[in-house]
């Protein structure tokens, strides 16, 4: 896990100040540590029914679409307002300043559908949470939640309680 850690790289506040974001890129540049990084992300779920991968733009389209590769099961973008182009669902939710929304294609899952979550960093997981409400809106099971980094000061894991939550980096 060492091998993974030293791949990410902390910048200081960036995107405002006070964030110390963590940057996956310095993976992204490693095939084997990615590689790594995508079956320490899916190894829990092994085994288990999964239909479907969703991903949360951006970083999650990254990671989701690589574990969905690996499972071999369809991926789900979830998306800001306006870039999906057929009939859309969505959930607004609070950001530490303002809100945000995410929005998914209506037919994209359904019931009897068991989605596993995806995104590279869970912090506050309210994006987590509103993204998991988006599915089962549509009807479908959420699996579970993977995350390449848990920033566990923020308590994000107390917010999805109600789901089985994964990380393979914790700080
Ligand atoms: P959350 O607070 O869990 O809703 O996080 C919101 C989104 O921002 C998630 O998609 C994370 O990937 C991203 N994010 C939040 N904090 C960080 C951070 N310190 N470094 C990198 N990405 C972050």
């Amino acid at each position: 896990m060492e091998r993974l850690r030293a791949k990410i790289r902390d910048i200081p506040d960036f995107p405002t100040p006070g964030i110390l974001f963590k940057d996956i890129t310095p993976l992204m540049k490693d095939p084997s540590a990615m590689r790594l990084a995508i079956h320490q992300m899916l190894h829990p779920f092994l085994g288990e029914r999964i239909t479907a991968v969703a991903g949360m733009e951006a970083r999650g389209f990254i990671f989701g679409s690589l574990v969905a590769w690996e499972l071999a099961v369809s991926f789900v973008p979830l998306r800001k307002p306006g870039r999906l182009p057929h009939r859309t669902r969505s959930n607004s939710y609070d950001l530490e300043y303002g809100t945000a929304t995410l929005q998914v294609h209506e037919d994209a899952v359904g019931p009897g559908d068991r989605v596993l979550l995806v995104d590279d960093v869970i912090a506050t997981g309210g994006t987590a949470l509103a993204s998991c409400q988006l599915l089962e809106d549509l009807g479908a099971e959420v699996a579970g939640c993977g995350f390449l980094v848990e920033l566990g000061f923020l308590k994000g894991r107390d917010r999805l309680a109600d789901y089985r939550v994964h990380s393979v980096l914790q700080y």
